[in-house]
């Protein structure tokens, strides 16, 4: 582990919870250079949503190198960048009714917030944004100033300026009704608030704490963008490529937004990848306006295509992930009655699950507890209150039921003592 600690830069986080090397990975599951395995609810944050080199995208991907197929192409036409797009068309946007113009814009989720920003004040031309109480939007500049977390925005080193925070959907406990300060504040001439040039939301705040928006929320969101002429962009970063069940997170609501952000699990792989949707009337961008050396990462354009044509040319698995969301909600409430000496509560939607523990580092004792029994686990929220569930939607039944004991077990624990 010398190698690591004595070169690598104090940066790194993830290594620190879980101190082993891991060697290799299939499905759900990790082993490291001891050979010992790992049952991974951890999920690469999300980009891993059909768990680790599954054949199915392994054997193209490999097919491709083989017969050199293009590795680079900065935004050059390619085979597989078309093969990509017509499936995308064919497979996601039709059937959904949905009419979106595709970017690339360089292989990140910060890449595609940065690209959706600069585009809805381009289209606008207004500079201020609207982002809500504990979002999480990227590390880049752009991204951060929009994301909540005060110590993430402490790295930025400059003033973070042009957006200003609303409240998330419940960030009142429902003592307040929806909207009531930002339709407000948007209508008082004398609020000082800049006029907004769009609003950037996530549907279930991820790195937020699991913080679900309900469907009358998003839907009274997107409504007020409309009368007041705010671009809706939605982060779909996380949340999307069926997270929540559907491909889209905001199906559930049949909204429609203006922009959407996607990239973590796009390319099914783990592969470099992100895509800024854009309703045609709004993609007005100039030739070359927005940049990137990467944005043709050709290899994560096969196994995306596949990834499509294998999971999401009908409903198994939205419906799949619906089931085993419900069964870990189960097994969470379960928990949850069998410790009533803690406050504690579920949170989430579909794969995206977590129990949010009402005393100081007990979520995060927990997932330590965890990986002592050899389960990847993170926290999010705002002081890492939430223990966070984000297992490939792949886990079987099997493996769900071997985590949910060892987090059973954890608390038990940790709880206990
Ligand atoms: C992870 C994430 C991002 C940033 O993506 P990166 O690839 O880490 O830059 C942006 N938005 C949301 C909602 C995310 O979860």
């Amino acid at each position: 582990m010398t190698v690591f600690e004595d070169l690598e830069s104090q940066v790194r986080s993830y290594c620190r919870n879980w101190p082993v090397v891991f060697d290799t990975a299939k499905g759900s599951r990790l082993t490291d250079v001891d050979g010992n395995q790992y049952l991974d609810f951890f999920g690469g944050a999300g980009a891993l949503n059909y768990g680790h080199n599954p054949d199915v995208l392994k054997k193209p991907l490999i097919e491709y190198l083989t017969r050199d197929g293009i590795t680079h192409g900065l935004d050059m036409y390619t085979s597989a960048k078309g093969e990509f797009l017509s499936t995308f068309e064919e497979v996601i946007l039709k059937p959904r009714d949905l009419q979106y113009k595709v970017q690339f814009p360089g292989p990140t989720g910060a890449n595609a917030v940065e690209s959706a920003l600069k585009l809805a004040r381009k289209i606008s031309g207004k500079e201020a944004l609207i982002n809500f109480t504990n979002a999480f939007h990227g590390m880049t500049l752009g991204a951060l100033s929009v994301t909540g977390n005060s110590m993430k925005r402490g790295g930025a080193g400059i003033p973070l300026v042009h957006s200003t925070p609303m409240p998330f959907d419940n960030y009142f406990d429902g003592k307040m009704p929806d909207f009531l300060w930002f339709e407000k504040v948007l209508d008082d001439t004398g609020s000082s608030l800049n006029e907004p040039a769009a609003v950037i939301v996530e549907t279930v705040q991820g790195e937020g704490g699991l913080n679900p928006a309900r469907i009358e929320w998003l839907q009274g969101l997107r409504d007020l963008c409309t009368r007041k002429g705010i671009l809706m962009i939605v982060d779909d970063v996380q949340m999307g490529c069926g997270r929540t069940g559907p491909f889209f997170s905001f199906e559930i609501a049949g909204i429609q937004p203006d922009i959407v952000t996607i990239s973590k699990s796009i390319s099914g792989y783990g592969l470099p990848m992100a895509l800024v949707l854009i309703k045609p009337e709004y993609d007005q961008w100039g030739p070359g306006e927005h940049n990137g050396t990467f944005r043709g990462n050709n290899p994560a354009f096969v196994t995306a295509t596949h990834t499509l044509r294998n999971w999401w040319t009908d409903d198994t698995l939205e419906k799949e992930t619906l089931r085993k969301g419900e069964k870990v909600e189960e097994a969470f409430n379960k928990i949850i009655g069998d410790n009533q000496g803690t406050e504690m509560f579920t949170k989430g939607r579909g794969m995206a699950r977590g129990i949010q523990f009402e005393g100081e580092g007990l979520a995060e004792k927990v997932a330590s507890k965890a990986f002592e029994h050899r389960l990847l686990l993170e926290t999010a929220g705002p002081n890492d209150e939430v223990l966070k569930l984000l297992a490939p939607l792949t886990t079987t039944d099997d493996e769900l039921d071997e985590g949910l004991g060892i987090i059973a077990e954890s608390v038990r624990t940790v709880i206990g003592s």
